[in-house]
């Protein structure tokens, strides 16, 4: 799982990078400035062209037509930087990605580029990429569902895992998956989350502990150490921004009213920005009602659809067929 060092740590990647960009570029320029002496005079003489302009606008004067002018040096520029070999090219810095200049950041939205590496990180943490590729559509298998409505139920559980992912960029809807110990809700969960990776989507995959600890950690850690605005928020905002929010195993965590507040307030802002989440748990609605809030249990009736496994443990029933396979293979 991803926790918030690994996030810092991915922010120092970010200014690493962008710290060697600008580096590189000073130096590269130091370099050309040498060879093309003309370079500093042309382009100090477009500054001032550039100044007079804008105090002629302010000051209401006569703005001389001064376009030839600058096209004119930006083409002198163009040549003396080609007869040297360079290009104007060569006076920007190169990042890694243009969007956001190797901030991670657009504004206050976080880039894509920062999104996929975080979903790199991610993954690789929570060894997700080896699990997907044994847990996914194609390796559902339905044998481990006893004949008659456990099979029926796991079949339309399916079906409707299939809509959500084919739906996802159309529809807001969200999944509320729950049954006992065992009967397949991760694995279900674990289907869409490879399809919705595959397709490119930042998906983050949180047990319910976790989510906890890095809400609270976003509330309380920053009041404590005065870190407010940094990397917690930013943590925290990834919850609350993500395509997809998997929050696995709801219910094994310690509530209490902050702890339900905080969960509400995910949820509730993820519904409005129709933000996709899907919800895992051995709790019944009726025990949402109980253990958290009237208000979030409206929400999940109202906007999720509801899935409902029944049956063994297939981990139980996985282990006893591992454990005949070895028994096998010793006689
Ligand atoms: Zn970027």
């Amino acid at each position: 799982m991803i926790n918030r060092a690994a996030f810092e740590q991915i922010l120092r990647e970010y200014d690493a990078k962008r710290l060697n960009a600008e580096r590189e570029l000073t130096q590269r320029r130091a370099l050309i400035e040498e060879k093309v002496p003309r370079l500093r005079e042309i382009e100090s003489r477009i500054a001032e062209i550039s100044v007079n302009k804008a105090i002629a606008r302010i000051g209401g004067g006569p703005a001389e037509d001064i376009g030839k002018t600058i096209y004119s040096l930006i083409r002198e520029k163009a040549e003396v930087l080609s007869a040297a070999g360079f290009s104007p090219e060569d006076l920007k810095a190169r990042y890694d990605c243009e969007l956001c200049q190797d901030t991670g950041y657009i504004g206050s939205e976080m880039c894509r580029c920062l999104r996929e590496r975080v979903t790199e990180v991610l993954y690789d943490q929570s060894n997700i990429k080896e699990i997907l590729k044994e847990e996914n559509f194609d390796t559902f298998s339905f044998r481990y569902y006893a004949e008659g409505q456990p099979r029926t139920v796991a079949e339309q559980a399916v079906q409707t895992a299939h809509s959500f992912v084919e739906d996802f960029a159309v529809s807001s809807d969200n999944l509320f998956i729950t049954g006992g110990t065992g009967v397949g809700k991760t694995f279900l969960t674990n289907c869409i989350a490879k399809d919705l990776i595959d397709r490119g989507l930042f998906v983050v995959y949180l047990s319910a502990v976790r989510l906890f600890d890095i809400l609270s950690d976003a509330t309380f850690g920053s009041r404590r150490d005065g870190t407010e605005g940094t990397s917690r928020e930013s943590f925290k905002k990834i919850i609350y921004d993500c395509d997809l929010l998997v929050i696995d195993d709801l219910g094994t965590e310690m509530v209490n009213s902050f702890s339900s507040t905080q969960l509400f307030d995910c949820i509730n802002e993820r519904l409005l920005a129709k933000k996709h989440t899907i919800i895992s748990t051995n709790l019944s609605l009726k025990q949402i009602q109980e253990n958290y809030s009237e208000r979030l249990f409206s929400r999940i009736v109202d906007r999720y659809t509801l899935i409902k496994l029944y049956g063994d443990d297939i981990r139980m029933k996985k282990k006893l067929e591992d454990w005949d396979a070895a028994r096998g293979s010793c006689n």
